[in-house]
């Protein structure tokens, strides 16, 4: 029964024989059960089913269609032996106990063969993720541009600068995360710093590990560099399945363009190609080194015993805090005209160990320890933080990621960095007016790290007026993914792209393999339940750059509308879990941290400051603690050392059917199947009546 019901087959208690009418009770339905046995017409694949003997051939032709993805039921075809002969069995009879199935390629779903080949646009982190996702699926039908001359994107090869190191960890970003790669068995499993990865890799080594994968993956010969995907012509209505798109590419390097056709353009064009530029005036007057805080324009040789001023206070603002230390400054100010949190290392490191949510809450509480020692304030105070007065529950909305690192917090405490909330209004030699009336003097260097904007281009390129969901004007084969801006959450999964990235892949690549699926979901008003996002010339943001809260309520829906689809990506909890604690472990990662907490306050002694030595403010004792927290608010016990090592976990095929699954299906018998039966019945009694009335007065059986 449990097996019927999850094919979303009717099943029927005999019980339910005495709601009938009373000369059919006990004859019109049998519930008892029989092997059936489909054979796949040109092979040797079978599949047997216990089934009901009542059940109607047409039910289960529906229940194939629905599992198989196969669009048209009547495209099914069941022959059953009857005396010497085969015979095609109609839709109302009860389904032979052998049978021999046409119109299907197996007993598996099989994914939609694309006529043209499926464009992936840029071999930044998503895009190469992409091109190892389809390798590993055996769809190798993909052609990727990119307009570089080799792996890492905007992000890693043009933004970082040499000294940008990843600001999460290593694990929750590799670009073989989840798993599904892992159990592909490439790029060595989990990324663990025992076989030489490090938790906090700097952009060398980045483009390395990109360069690793990619060859692990064999996805070399499928990208063409130097090539940018100029146009796109769609060819064919919306909603018509033979619509293909006509692509012109420029190979910059051959002064040379081509055009190709493909079924499915995948979009991952990134969003930081260029910095916010904004000019203060005076800058001409200023008289030292003026630069943005991305792609290397800090002014290295600008640092030592100087005087910087940061402006901005995102992720780009924290990491150059950390080069400014490095390098050997004086003092660096960071001035921002609200302060948002930024996270030390371990919140950010357990957030990504948790296989559930860490509440809102218990990231605050685990800033607390290094907002206290820093002199940071209270956490819960911040502009960002929406809680209730109980503070039992915090949701941090704000314009920026968090910014993550221990230096910054230990930079100020040592007096080396000071946050100024203010703006800058204009510039004068070496000084920095600000709008409180403060003056920031003896300024050596000014470090705009302002944020980045998209490329307009990319809207026009696409034709595309407004992005539903992630797709180009609600076009489920044409998904794009950027970095989304800002934070919105009241749990938190991640700080980091990996689970992301691998979510979307997944899920979209599922709707488009089974086209049938999109159908549904726009059946269901997938359309007008997906958020929409126009252009927006005044804040500088086209169509495609979305807002976290705009690409998390999207994945939401899409998952909540079509669970398979969000089911593809495997086991993510477990595996997330299982894998912070296999590549860098709570011991391992303490440990890490403390020597880097340790390295800075012994060079800045070295380099002559008298300030008393700071203990690193998470113990083992204090991450315990929070292991306890998060158990007691969750409601199951998680050990700092993770999952246990013989763990073994049953593959989902061989999970039993427990009393929880039977209460499931034994709710879903009681409401839908008994509901369709009594309907089901009555149209037949009807039948019946209709037939005796039009013929004979012959007793018909209409079961
Ligand atoms: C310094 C720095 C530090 C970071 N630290 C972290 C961190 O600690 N943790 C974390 O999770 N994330 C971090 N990020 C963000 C993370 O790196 C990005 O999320 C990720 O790299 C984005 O990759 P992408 O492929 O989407 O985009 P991109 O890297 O921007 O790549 C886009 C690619 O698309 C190509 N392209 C665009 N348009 C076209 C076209 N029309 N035709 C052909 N090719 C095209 C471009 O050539 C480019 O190569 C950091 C980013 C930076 C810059």
């Amino acid at each position: 029964m449990v097996k019927m019901a999850s094919m979303g087959l009717h099943v029927f208690n005999p019980a339910w024989n005495k709601v009938q009418d009373s000369t059919t009770i006990g004859k019109k339905f049998s519930g008892s059960v029989r092997d059936v046995t489909f054979k796949l017409f040109g092979t040797d694949e079978t599949l047997t089913l216990p089934l009901q003997v009542c059940t109607k051939v047409g039910d289960v032709k529906a229940a194939f269609a629905q599992q198989l993805m196969v669009n048209d039921a009547n495209s099914i075809v069941f022959v059953a032996k009857q005396g010497p002969n085969f015979r095609k069995q109609l839709d109302m009879e009860e389904i032979a106990s052998k049978v021999t199935v046409k119109g299907i390629e197996s007993f598996k779903p099989v994914p939609r063969k694309w006529p043209y080949p499926t464009l992936i646009i840029g071999a930044g982190y998503n895009g190469l993720k992409c091109c190892m996702h389809h390798i590993k699926a055996g769809d190798t039908n993909i052609v990727c541009y990119d307009r570089f001359d080799r792996f890492g994107g905007y992000c890693w090869l043009m933004d970082a600068n040499k000294t940008s190191k990843l600001q999460t960890e290593f694990g929750s970003f590799h670009v073989w995360w989840g798993p599904d790669f892992l159990e592909y068995g490439k790029c060595g499993g989990y990324p663990s710093v025992s076989k030489g990865w490090e938790i906090w890799p700097k952009q060398k080594e980045l483009l390395e590990h990109f360069e690793y994968a990619a060859d692990e993956y064999g996805v070399r010969p499928y990208v063409t560099w130097k090539s940018n995907v100029a146009a796109i012509d769609i060819i064919g209505d919306k909603n018509d399945i033979n619509r293909y798109y006509n692509i012109t590419v420029n190979h910059t390097d051959k002064d040379e363009t081509s055009e190709t056709r493909v079924s499915v353009i995948w979009s991952f064009p990134g969003s930081m190609q260029k910095n916010r530029q904004i000019e203060y005036p005076g800058e001409e007057t200023f008289g030292g080194h003026v630069g943005f805080g991305m792609g290397d324009q800090i002014g290295y040789d600008c640092l030592e015993k100087k005087n910087i001023a940061i402006l901005g206070n995102g992720a780009f603002a924290i990491e150059n805090v950390r080069t400014c230390c490095e390098y050997g400054c004086n003092k660096v100010y960071v001035v921002t005209r609200r302060k948002n949190l930024p996270s030390p290392r371990v919140p950010c490191w357990f957030v990504h160990q948790g296989p559930a949510p860490t509440p809102g809450k218990l990231v605050l509480q685990m800033f607390q320890p290094m907002y206290d020692l820093c002199g940071f304030g209270d956490p819960w105070e911040y502009w960002s933080v929406h809680a209730d007065k109980n503070r039992t529950r915090a949701t941090i909305i704000q314009g920026s990621r968090f910014g993550i690192g221990d230096v910054t917090f230990l930079a100020v405490a040592y007096g080396k960095a000071e946050y100024v909330q203010d703006t800058l209004k204009r510039l004068t030699f070496r000084t920095l007016h600000l709008t409180s009336g403060r003056k920031l003097e003896e300024i050596d260097n000014l470090c705009k790290a302002l944020g980045v904007t998209g490329d307009f281009s990319f809207d026009r390129m696409q034709k595309m007026k407004e992005i539903v969901g992630n797709w180009c004007s609600g076009d489920y084969r044409r998904p794009v993914m950027v970095d989304p801006l800002g934070m919105n959450a009241a749990n938190f999964t991640t700080f980091s792209t990996g689970i992301g990235s691998h979510g979307f892949i997944h899920s979209n690549k599922y709707i488009i393999d089974y086209p049938k699926e999109y159908n549904l979901l726009v059946a269901g008003g997938i359309l007008q339940a997906l958020p929409r996002q126009k252009a927006d010339e005044k804040l500088d943001k086209p169509a495609y750059v979305t807002d976290v809260k705009h690409a998390v309520t999207a994945g939401f829906i899409v998952g909540g509308l079509c669970p398979r689809a969000d089911q593809q990506g495997g086991d993510v909890a477990a595996y997330k879990h299982k894998m912070y604690h296999m590549a860098h472990g709570t011991d391992v990662f303490l440990s890490e941290c403390k020597k880097s907490w340790d390295m800075y306050q012994e060079t800045w002694k070295q380099q002559g400051s008298t300030h008393d030595y700071i203990p690193y403010p998470y113990t083992r004792e204090v991450v315990e603690g929070f292991f306890k927290d998060y158990s007691e608010a969750l409601g199951f016990p998680l050990s700092p050392d993770g999952p246990p090592a013989e763990e073994a976990r049953p593959a989902s095929s061989e999970i039993p059917v427990n009393d929880d699954t039977i209460r499931y299906f034994g709710t879903i018998v009681e409401t839908d199947h008994k509901q369709w039966w009594a309907s089901s019945s009555q149209s037949n009694t009807q039948l019946s009546m209709n037939m005796k009335m039009a013929s004979t007065n012959q007793q018909l059986v209409t079961a």
